[in-house]
């Protein structure tokens, strides 16, 4: 304060004057009008003056100032006229406005100080401050003072900042102080910087086999936004049905611009291969120029809906023989299968002529004895002694080019007439089902050409149950026994074995008491017995088998289609 006065007073004030409102204290100067005080003094005004006096001498003192400078111009000889009453009168007034002067002069310090010198008040930090909502905002501070006394306790802070709400934000800062409002601003944003997370339910990587994969979900959550699910965007190269490895993208966006990305790995393994059904059955029978149409065959791939069909091969309708149709498929995946239908033309059909009423009378208990591997110079030896008991049997022949005589002979004495094979070499016919089916077809067809004699009876050599077969080919029985029978051949293992084949030469008692104690009542005893060259013994036991089942209740007969089929489990 004591530099205001260090300037040059008298201009201070009366520049101050100027300034000064219309207030209380100008009336209160009003009344230091010196036109309204020219009366006597009363003893109690010059006391009052005489203070003032002393005021007045004390600030000159203090301030080193003149304020009695006019009063000794007042004093000067140039004005003799005035008495020392009306001096002493004319002193008290120029104290009295001295003092008002200086009255009025510290209301205006007081003004300029209220109103001039306002308080410092100012705001920390920035007055546009960005902060993130994952940091929040914290206030910077702000600070007032007033002639060093601090104010800042009286600041008001009007407004809020949501620092989980990205947006523009005011907060007013104010400040009242002597009847003054000062108001500071600050603008806040609040961003977003942090991106929504998704999560992804289930694994990333996911292995299937299924056909149509299922997304198992996901979620998307923002800081600020919430629950964005709904506003993932899923991007995929997934291709239902097909097997593969697949990416898919989930991406999504906050109301700030935000993203955030997963992926997830799909594999779609399809290690099923197609399954193909061949439309009518596997092996199809025709005559040698019958009209032939594929039937086809479907594919039904567990992933695949349409998986076409590739078919290889076709019957030559005019050249006999057992023909191989492939039905082929493939999946997508590169999953392969396969289907053969075999499809079998005859030069003959099998059931034609004498051969199928060959059987004789059948009863409960039916004793069908078999001749295999002939015919032979055993042959007629056998027939001589059938015919002497008018037995009917059955000869599973082999190729007859030898001795067909035998054959004729057989056929024309009512026996049965069956197909062994054309031939009977293990490697040749059991090289394949397709093979047995051949050599089966082979002799079925000479017999109908040499006698007009067709028969759809066979024994495999070796029997269904042989396992010889498995060194030539894996599995051929399984495969060849349900092709001949489908090409219309009943095939017929034994019941009852001679056990004539176990040595060059059995006795014929034996193979006699082999057969006699083979036989049961109630059921068809299909005997086996060879009459191959050399087993002239078999020949020999043959009349004492004969005679055994005749005296003991026994019929004999050839068989016959209608005969039930004795069979053998298939082991190859
Ligand atoms: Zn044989």
């Amino acid at each position: 304060m004591a530099d205001i006065f260090d300037e040059d007073l008298d201009s201070i004030i009366e520049e101050l004057m100027k300034d000064i409102p219309d207030e209380e204290d100008c009336a209160e100067y009003e009344t230091a009008d010196p036109d309204a005080a020219i009366v006597m003094p009363t003893p109690e005004e010059a006391a009052e003056t005489a203070a003032l006096e002393s005021t007045l001498e004390m600030l000159e003192d203090e301030y080193d100032i003149e304020i009695g400078s006019d009063d000794d111009t007042a004093q000067s000889p140039s004005d003799p006229t005035d008495d020392g009453g009306e001096k002493a009168e004319k002193k008290k007034t120029r104290l009295i406005v001295t003092v008002s002067t200086l009255l009025t002069l510290l209301v205006v310090l007081t003004a300029v100080a209220v109103f001039v010198i306002k308080p410092v008040f100012r705001l920390e930090g920035h007055d546009n401050t960005v902060c993130d909502m994952s940091k929040g905002y914290n206030e910077p501070g702000y600070f007032a003072n007033y002639l060093g006394i601090s104010l800042t306790d009286k600041i008001e802070v009007i407004g809020k900042v949501d620092e989980t709400k990205p947006g523009n934000y005011e907060l007013r800062y104010v400040l009242r102080f002597l009847g003054r409002e000062y108001e500071r601003v600050r603008k806040v944003t609040v961003k977003d910087t942090t991106p929504p997370v998704i999560t992804l339910v289930g694994s990333r990587t996911v292995d299937t086999r299924d056909r149509v994969w299922t997304d198992p979900g996901f979620t998307a959550i923002d800081n600020a936004d919430g629950d964005i699910t709904g506003k993932v965007e899923v991007v995929s190269d997934y291709e239902e049905g097909t097997a593969g490895v697949f990416k898919v993208t989930y991406s999504v966006s906050d109301e700030s611009g935000n993203t955030s990305e997963e992926e997830r790995t799909v594999i779609v393994y399809d290690n099923t291969p197609p399954v193909v059904d061949l439309i009518r059955a596997s092996v199809m029978y025709f005559n040698i120029g019958d009209y032939y149409s594929d039937p086809g065959a479907i594919a039904k791939d567990n992933f695949d809906l349409n998986v076409p069909v590739v078919t290889e091969g076709a019957p030559d309708m005019w050249n006999p023989g057992v023909y191989t149709v492939t039905y082929s498929a493939a999946d997508k995946a590169g999953n392969a299968a396969s289907a053969e239908r075999q499809i079998i033309v005859a030069a003959k059909p099998v059931v034609e002529g004498r051969g199928i009423v060959g059987g004789g009378v059948v009863s409960d208990s039916t004793v069908y004895l078999t001749f295999d591997d002939g015919p032979s110079s055993v042959t007629p030896k056998v027939l001589d002694v059938l015919k002497k008991y008018d037995v009917k049997a059955t000869f599973f022949i082999l190729n007859y080019d030898a001795h067909p005589e035998y054959v004729k002979r057989a056929i024309d004495e009512g026996h049965t007439i069956a197909i062994h094979g054309y031939s009977h070499e293990y490697s040749e016919i059991y090289a394949s089902p397709k093979a047995g089916l051949e050599n089966i077809m082979k002799l079925h067809d000479k017999l109908v050409d040499d006698f007009g004699y067709a028969t759809n009876l066979t024994r495999f050599p070796g029997g269904s149950s042989n396992t010889i077969s498995k060194n030539y080919c894996e599995g051929v029985m399984s495969k060849l026994c349900p092709l001949a029978e489908s090409a219309g051949y009943s095939y017929f293992d034994w019941n009852v074995s001679s056990e004539d084949a176990t040595e060059s030469s059995l006795a014929a008692d034996v193979i006699a008491s082999n057969v006699i104690n083979g036989l049961a009542k109630g059921r068809g005893n299909v005997v086996l017995m060879h009459d191959a060259a050399g087993k002239d013994t078999t020949a020999d036991a043959l009349e004492a088998i004969i005679k055994y089942g005749l005296e003991n209740g026994y019929t004999f007969a050839g068989l016959s289609s209608d005969t039930k089929p004795v069979r053998h489990n298939i082991n190859n």
